[in-house]
Parts: C-alpha cells; structure tokens; sequence
C-alpha cells in the first residue's frame, strides 16, 4: 500500500468505523440526534472515498457527488448536535447555504474553471453550516464539561474550514491540476486534521450519548408509571435535596400526603385494572394542580407524597382542598359512574431543617386524624398539647 493511498483510506476508514458505532447506539436509544451523527459519519465516508479511492465518475464530474457528501456531512453533523439539545434544526438555512454553495462550486468547476475557487466554495460553505451550530448553542446553558467540549468542536470547525483554505492557498499558491492538489501540502492537511476533527467529534458525541443513558437511566429507576410521578426511592432523593436547598435560605416547607380511601373496596368491587386507573388519574390530576416546584411521588401502593418548598400551612391547605374535590370529576371519564373516589389528605408545615422523616411523620399523623374523622378530608398537622404538671399532690 503506498503512503498516499494508505492516507486516502485514513479518513473513511474512521467514518465507516464510528457510523457503525453510531448505527448501533441509535438501535439502543432511538434518538434522531445520534441518527443524524450515523448519517454525518456515512456521507464523510462516502465522500472521502469517491474523491480520493474509487472514482466513479470522469475526473472532473467525480467531484460533484464527492463535495456535495462533504456538505451533506456539515449538515447532519450541525443537526445532530442541535438536535441533542431539543433546539429547532436550521434545515432551511443550511440547506440555503448548501446549495449557494454547491452552485458556486458548479460553477468553477464547468463555467470558469479553478480548483482554488472551488475548494473556497465548499470550504467557507461547510463552515457556515458548523457557524450555525455555534449560533444555536450559544444561548443554551453548558453546565457540564462534555456541552463546552461540543461546543469548543463546532466552533473550531467552523475557524477550520473557513480560516483554512485562505492561509493555505495564500502560502501555496492555487492549482493548476487535480494530480498536484491531491499530493499538495494543502489536500494533506485537509485529511489529516479532518481525521483530528472527526475523532474528537466521534468521542465528544459517544460521552454525550452514554451520560444521556445514564441520566434517562436515573430518571427511570426514580419514576412510577402507573402514576407518572416519583416513585418513593425518587421522592426521598428529590425531596433531601429540595429540603437542604431550602434549608440553606432557612426558608419554610410544607408536605401533603395523600391517601386513597376504601382502596381495597375498589378493588375488591370493581376489579383491580380501574383501582389502577384511579392511581393513574390521581397522578395527572396531581402534575396539573402542583406548582412546578413541588416534589411529587407515589410512596405506598395508594398513598402520595406532596412536598411544597417555600410554602406555608395555608398554601398546603388551598392544594390539598383544591387536590381533594376536583379528585372525583378528574377520574370520572375513565371509570363506572357508580364509583366516586376519595382521598384523605395530611398536612404539615415547617423548616426545612426539621428533616423529611420528621415532616413525614407529622403529615402521615395529621393524615390519620383526616380518616379517622371520616374520610375525604384535609386535616393539619398540630403538635400534642403538653399537659401541665398537675401543682400540689
Ligand atoms: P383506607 O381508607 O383506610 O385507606 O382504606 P384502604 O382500603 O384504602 O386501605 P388499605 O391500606 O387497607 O388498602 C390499600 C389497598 O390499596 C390495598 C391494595 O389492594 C390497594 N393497592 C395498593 N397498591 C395498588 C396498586 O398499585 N393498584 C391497585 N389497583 N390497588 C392497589
Ligand atoms: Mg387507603
Ligand atoms: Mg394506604
């Protein structure tokens, strides 16, 4: 294998490689941004081999599918990368800048004729498009390493493929024939800091991709389904944190728990699937009414757990009443009319620095009082009246 060929094939070789990595990671974890990253690694390969390994056109036409794979790699790469941060992908814009591109390219390639002409319109076309992947995210907040690095990448391809070509051809010269651009100073750099960026890009998207597995992991190991709310490992995590947050501005905070009433009887006389749907109703009902800062879970198999950083007694109450009587109406659509659910609610409130198990128990108290007052009511939390020492003896 010669030298040449043996660098020719460097670049495809990478694509291909980190494609099929890619290709696989998207049938673990169906999101379109890592199968825009396959695409992006699949047209580099493509392109690469075309212009450099396996002509498939005469010399000069070859060059048409070869670039416009380069600019198709430029734009499911910008994609992808916006896409991962759920931001609307700029098709129109870059699809604009591809064809000016494209066309210019045309342009020197069949009407006025220059390799070095030809290889700015691609070139500062490519780089536009890596621009407006530094555009998008300039905005967006990058709290951990992995989001600078992405970013730091897109930005230094875009001063790469447009700074580039201009210092290159400004020391070199232009071209006068294909033969000597592919052996030139210039064609030598484009591949082997091509390969550089293709690398880093490849890791920097891999490390993106494994912390959202583990982050959407976490999510899932703290979820309950049938409610669509924390279940209790999720709510005792969430609820420390939120207590030790409040507890640093010395800020009050106060917890509702709720307990479905006459469970069993529902599921003894309507069967155990519409016991499942009142759950399920009770957790939307809950998501709609609580601020967002709330932390919600279910944390028995019909009880829930309500924690409201900031709030006091009264706003405990004004929820639970609100939670309570709209219960019933909430579920109506899903279950027999005969069935009219209700729930109990306990309520308390206090420093954050009292602790969680401490709230939990005051609310799971004031929830006893709540059913053995009845049922389908909100009850406080009050501490027992400290009897006085009877004087004298
Ligand atoms: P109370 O008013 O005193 O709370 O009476 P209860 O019947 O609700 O209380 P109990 O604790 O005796 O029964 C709770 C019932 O909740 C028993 C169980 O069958 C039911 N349950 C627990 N988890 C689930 C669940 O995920 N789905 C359904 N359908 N039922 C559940
Ligand atoms: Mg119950
Ligand atoms: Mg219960």
């Amino acid at each position: 294998m010669t030298g040449q060929l043996f660098i020719s094939l460097l670049n495809p070789g990478i694509d291909l490689l980190f494609a099929a990595a890619f290709v696989w990671m998207w049938r673990e974890r169906r999101e379109r941004y890592i199968a825009y990253a396959a695409a992006a690694y699949f047209c580099s390969a493509v392109a690469f081999l075309i212009q450099d390994v396996a002509p498939a056109l005469p010399m000069e036409l070859q060059r048409i599918p070869a670039n416009l794979g380069f600019l198709l790699t430029g734009v499911f790469f910008a994609a992808a990368i916006i896409k991962r941060y759920a931001l609307p992908v700029p098709w129109r814009a870059m699809a604009i800048t591809g064809a000016i591109s494209m066309a210019c390219f045309l342009w020197f390639l069949l009407g006025h004729p220059s390799i070095s002409a030809r290889i700015y319109a691609i070139s500062i076309g490519a780089g536009l498009i890596a621009s407006m992947v530094v555009r998008a995210l300039w905005p967006v907040a990058k709290p951990f390493l992995i989001d600078k690095l992405i970013f730091w990448v897109a930005g230094l391809s875009a001063v790469n493929l447009i700074v580039r070509p201009v210092v290159l051809l400004s020391l070199r010269g232009g071209f006068d024939s294909y033969v000597g651009f592919q052996q030139s100073l210039y064609w030598t750099t484009v591949q082997f800091s091509q390969a550089m960026v293709s690398i880093v890009a490849a890791i920097c998207l891999t490390v993106a991709v494994a912390i959202d597995m583990v982050r959407q992991l976490r999510v899932e190991a703290n979820a309950d389904d049938l409610s669509g709310l924390l279940n209790r490992r999720g709510f005792e995590a969430n609820a420390t944190t939120a207590l030790r947050r409040a507890a640093d501005g010395d800020n009050s905070i106060a917890l509702l728990i709720a307990d479905l009433d006459h469970f069993k009887d529902v599921n003894d006389r309507h069967g155990h699937a519409a016991g499942d749907t009142i759950i399920a109703a009770f957790g939307a009902h809950v998501r709609q009414l609580g601020p967002a800062d709330m932390v919600a879970g279910r944390i028995g198999g019909e009880e829930f757990a309500i924690l409201l950083p900031g709030a006091s007694i009264e706003v405990a109450r004004q929820l639970a009443e609100i939670i309570r009587i709209g219960f019933p109406t909430s579920c109506a659509e899903h279950i027999p009319p005969s069935l009219v659910p209700t729930t109990s609610i306990g309520i308390t409130a206090g420093r954050a620095n009292e602790g969680l198990s401490e709230l939990l128990r005051q609310a799971d108290q004031a929830l006893y009082e709540a059913k053995r007052a009845g049922r389908n009511r909100v009850r406080a939390f009050s501490p027992m009246p400290v009897r006085l020492a009877a004087g004298g003896g």
